[in-house]
């Protein structure tokens, strides 16, 4: 099969809905959670604002529109690598400058909901990973780590979802030796988390802190938060879209993330 015809049978898919679409996106809008930082060492990103300009009224008679404020790291988002000082120098680090190739690539959905819904703190480990490759297959090169816990069905709850009862979040994550295998050994994409950010709730306090931003970004790969509909795709054989907004020197964007199965 030539490459055209892997692309005329892709397009035929989506036509006749073999290969379905699955949206992994989150609800954009006022009651999106989002990220709480200690007050005393940062500023915070601002609450979502939808804003009529105008709706078939007296300031615009045939049309609708709005505005929006909102933070780039708001939502379903992608970070990129100068979201984090481990890659503030790649010329190609900020999601105007990224090799568009990089938007579309195939995801590994490793899922670990049991474990999360038993310990929501609960931290992925090399060994988990080797564990999960060993019966599904390896992660290769260039693809996405998806970290699977079904934490999106908080999403709609910011206590829930950030999960902070007073000694700071609990929330599941890598560890930093797991993100160090994703991008020494394995050469990932990037990894992407269900919730508020790629990292854990507790990993400020690592020995390398926030390692999933330190790690992934170090090495000019890609972070996805806020992942939703996980449970709806393969552990392998998905292909994922997620193409950031092209703001200039932008370091994150909300992205519509989209997974292609088959149906
Ligand atoms: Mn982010």
């Amino acid at each position: 099969m030539t490459t055209q015809d892997t692309l005329a049978t892709l397009a035929t898919g989506l036509l006749d809905g073999s290969i379905k679409v699955i949206d992994c996106t989150a609800p954009l809008g006022p009651d999106t959670p989002l990220l709480k930082l200690p007050d005393e060492i940062a500023d915070q990103t601002p609450p979502i604002e939808i804003h009529k300009i105008s709706e078939y009224g007296d300031r615009g008679p045939w049309w609708a529109w709005n505005w929006l404020k909102l933070g780039e790291h708001s939502g379903t988002h992608y970070d990129a690598p100068h979201h984090w000082i481990t890659g503030k120098d790649f010329p190609d680090g900020s999601v105007d400058t990224i090799d568009p190739q990089n938007f579309v690539a195939p995801a590994n959905v490793l899922d670990f909901s049991k474990e999360a819904a038993e310990d929501p703190g609960f931290l992925l480990t090399v060994e988990h990973i080797k564990a999960w490759e060993a019966e599904h297959g390896e992660i290769k090169e260039g693809e996405w780590v998806l970290f699977r816990t079904d934490w999106d069905k908080f999403n709609t709850d910011e206590d829930a979802f950030l999960n902070d009862k007073g000694e700071g979040p609990v929330t599941p994550g890598p560890t930093a030796e797991a993100i160090i295998y994703l991008m020494e050994e394995k050469k990932a994409l990037g990894w992407g988390s269900q919730c508020i950010g790629t990292d854990a709730g507790a990993a400020g306090g690592f020995e390398i802190p926030f390692p999933a931003h330190n790690l992934l970004h170090k090495h000019n790969k890609y972070g996805l938060a806020s992942l939703a509909n996980l449970d709806k795709l393969p552990p392998k054989g998905a292909v994922f879209v997620t193409a950031p907004l092209k703001i200039v020197k932008g370091t994150g964007s909300p992205i519509r993330a989209l997974a292609l199965v088959a149906g």
